[in-house]
């Protein structure tokens, strides 16, 4: 079994589906309210647990309701929860607005997520004894930082999702082994649009890159390699949301079974395929047995 650290991101997704977005000062009517755990590091221990893996999620939520709930379904999603944090306040929440044409604005109040500024005691030893610590962008960048410089003390593999894309602090990527940017963040890290020449200039910071590229898959480079184009099986998309938190917890699970990088690849992409057919963050997320046929 995969032993995969998560250091990251708890939230509760607030959605309101309404036929077109309120403009400033204008009041809309909505046509339905729906409440979803999300947050991109619960996102990926949830996709790597339902695929197999063994998940430990470092982080924190908030002593409210929320957090009791965000809680209870990590632990049913089979994510070990000793190490999440319940800190005084309120959890993370995303209020996210999605109307008919699909399109979405979303306010991200960390509450909880901000109040981890570093490892705690027991955390650098939980992402020691994982094959891998997977890292996002939405603690701060302190606990981001801290988490990969103890995952390279430890001989530990990190895996980075440079999400939301934002300026990082020196030193991350020099202790990142696998950055994950998707098309957009990997053009607001180098300023270069073309993926293939941003996934060029990001090896002169980290030894392996994957840029994921929706519909169109993924690209591999790694250094002193020519890059590989991995195609995404092609199906029709319904809800996009998490599909690259489903492909990075999958990706994990595949490497850490030992399985090559093209081929990981090709799994993670049909995990992530398959989460893009059905609505939803987690609820979309696929279970091993699933991908395993899909995969052939
Ligand atoms: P993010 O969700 O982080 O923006 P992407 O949109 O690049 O990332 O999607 C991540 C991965 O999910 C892709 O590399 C691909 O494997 C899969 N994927 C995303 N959208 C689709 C789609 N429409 N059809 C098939 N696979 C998809």
């Amino acid at each position: 079994m995969t032993a995969i650290a998560v250091l990251g991101s708890t939230n509760m997704d607030l959605v309101a589906y309404v036929p077109k977005a309120p403009r400033l000062g204008e009041t809309v009517t909505g046509r339905e309210f729906r409440t979803a755990p999300g947050g991109k590091g619960a996102n990926q221990a949830v996709a790597a647990a339902r695929l197999g893996g063994e998940v430990v999620m470092i982080g924190a939520v908030g002593a409210d309701e929320f957090g009791v709930r965000l809680r209870a379904g990590l632990a049913s999603a089979g994510v070990e929860t000793a190490a999440l944090r319940t800190v005084e306040g309120a959890s993370g929440t995303a209020h996210i607005t999605v109307d008919d044409e699909g399109g979405n604005s979303i306010i991200v109040i960390p509450g909880a997520n901000a109040r981890v500024t570093g490892l705690e005691a027991g955390d650098a030893s939980r992402i020691g004894a994982a094959d891998c610590l997977l890292l996002q962008l939405e603690l701060p960048l302190e606990a981001v930082l801290a988490g990969a410089e103890a995952a390279r003390a430890h001989g530990v593999r990190t895996v980075l999702t440079p999400a939301p894309a934002q300026p990082l602090p020196a030193g991350l990527l020099a202790a990142t082994g696998l950055l994950v940017p998707n098309e957009h963040e990997a053009a607001a890290l180098t300023g270069l649009t073309d993926p293939h020449r941003a996934a060029e200039a990001l090896l002169r910071e980290v030894p392996e890159v994957v840029v994921t590229l929706g519909a169109a898959g993924c690209l591999y480079a790694a250094r002193g390699r020519e890059p590989v184009t991995v195609a995404a099986p092609r199906v029709r998309a319904v809800d996009t949301t998490a599909a690259g938190d489903t492909f990075v917890g999958a990706l994990a699970v595949a490497l850490g079974e030992g399985r090559a990088m093209p081929e990981a690849l090709a799994w993670a992409s049909v995990a992530a395929s398959l989460s893009v057919q059905r609505p939803g963050a987690q609820d979309s997320m696929p279970t091993r047995a699933e991908v395993d046929r899909a995969a052939g």
